[in-house]
């Protein structure tokens, strides 16, 4: 039987492994590793800074509120169309949030939509690269640069991808990236933020000074919860087992309207950071991270012929929106987006088929009750958060799976098969 599942945690089961020693071992908290993850990943960007943060949202905090300290600016434009923590980062920043509205082909920023907002009150603009898809960072860093106002990036899920020759957070005044579980380089909690501004780096140390590493039992507690997540969805279990449970939850929570897998389906207000949040990578995350660093390449390269397969087999169907990749932009689909007009039924179809694939389950943040007081009216973001289905590119994603997905794609649309 073949079947796979709609994702797959990246660094697994080696992570597990690395994660089990270290722990028997007493090693969570020793080395030099911290240190370490941080030249390199300096190194890798090209900036003169990399600070380890305890996850990217934290790091993206802590660049605020280093921004926001002594200046009169109190706005921060940014997409809607991202998960609401990002919002809450701003609020508990000090500042305020101001959503601009996407750009459809890309799913993120419109600089048009940033050109009519950079008024004498913007502190930043923060632009993410939503599925490992690049901005438009030529023509943001240019108004941004014209206004006179630091333009950061949120390259949470863009880790390798390049715009013009410059790695995705090389672009910005700042960047910060994720090493959380649902990331292509991933120690199961975790960021680091990269800048080359020596002031803003020393003051995010030593907002970070005082606190402590991530506890044991903290961490602990994750990491069976994703091996217990990954044995389901592994070879072993997931064809026999999981992905009944999957199709079954997924068919009954979309048709009721409930995101059942989602971490984004019940928004907060947060006005102060958690206090539960402030705490430190650990050597043994920056470790792991270290280790999948090296394989980074390899699965990007995947990752992209994925992508390409993808592409080819739906550019013809008109009722399928592909992600537009910029000029000078090197993508790194993580996963590959489509926009459907009818996206749960085609997930449905796909899902009768034997083909395991999610809904985007990020929302227009515009849109929030919560963000009441943000409101701005995001045509193209509520669009984008009610059609897009994302389809698997993870490393060991077979190619024959993604024909399986183009075919399955083509049917339901009633296109004739790829010639
Ligand atoms: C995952 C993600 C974040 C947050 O990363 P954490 O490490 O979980 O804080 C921020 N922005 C985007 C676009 C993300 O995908």
């Amino acid at each position: 039987m073949s079947a796979w599942p709609r994702f797959k945690f990246y660094g697994t089961p080696r992570i597990f492994f690395q994660a089990a020693g270290d722990i028997l071992g007493g090693r969570i908290h020793q080395g030099d590793d911290v240190a370490r993850l941080e030249a390199e990943i300096a190194r890798l960007t090209g900036r003169r800074h990399a600070v380890a943060t305890p996850q990217a949202r934290v790091g993206l905090y802590l660049i605020l509120k280093a921004l926001l300290t002594g200046s009169e600016r109190r706005k921060v434009v940014l997409s809607p169309y991202t998960i609401y923590d990002v919002v809450n980062m701003v609020v508990c920043a000090g500042g305020m949030p101001v959503f601009a509205d996407v750009d459809a082909r890309t799913g993120n920023l419109d600089p048009d939509q940033v050109a009519a907002l950079a008024d004498g009150d913007v502190a930043a603009v923060l632009v993410t690269h939503l599925h490992g898809v690049m901005a438009d960072l030529g023509r943001l860093s240019a108004i941004c640069e014209a206004a006179g106002i630091p333009l950061l990036e949120d390259a949470a899920q863009a880790f390798g991808g390049r715009w013009q020759g410059h790695p995705a957070g090389g672009v910005g005044h700042a960047a910060m990236f994720s090493l959380g579980r649902a990331k292509n380089i991933n120690c199961f909690y975790g960021g680091v933020v990269i800048t080359d501004d020596d002031v803003l780096a020393g003051a995010i140390r030593a907002e970070m000074a005082d606190w402590p590493d991530l506890a044991t039992p903290f961490l602990v507690k994750r990491i069976v919860h994703c091996a217990i997540i990954a044995l389901a969805v592994s070879r072993a279990v997931f064809p026999w087992a999981t992905r009944h449970v999957f199709r079954v939850l997924a068919i009954r929570g979309e048709r009721k309207g409930a995101a059942l897998f989602s971490t984004e389906r019940n928004p907060v207000l947060r006005r102060q950071l958690p206090p539960e949040w402030q705490r430190r990578l650990t050597p043994m995350q920056a470790r792991m991270a270290l280790d999948q660093l090296r394989g980074a390449e390899a699965d990007q390269i995947h990752r992209l012929r994925l992508a390409r397969l993808y592409h080819d087999g739906l550019a013809d169907l008109p009722q399928v929106g592909l992600p537009q990749s910029l000029p000078g932009a090197e993508d790194i689909f993580m996963p590959f987006p489509i926009q459907v007009p009818d996206r749960q039924a085609c997930q449905e179809h796909l899902l009768n088929a034997g083909l395991d694939v999610v809904v985007q389950h990020i929302g227009n943040c515009a849109d929030y009750p919560v963000f009441a007081p943000f409101h701005r009216d995001c045509p193209q973001a509520r669009q984008l958060a009610k059609s897009v289905l994302l389809l698997p590119t993870y490393p060991g994603y077979p190619e024959a799976e993604v024909r399986r997905i183009v075919r399955a794609i083509r049917d339901f649309f009633k296109a004739p098969p790829e010639s």
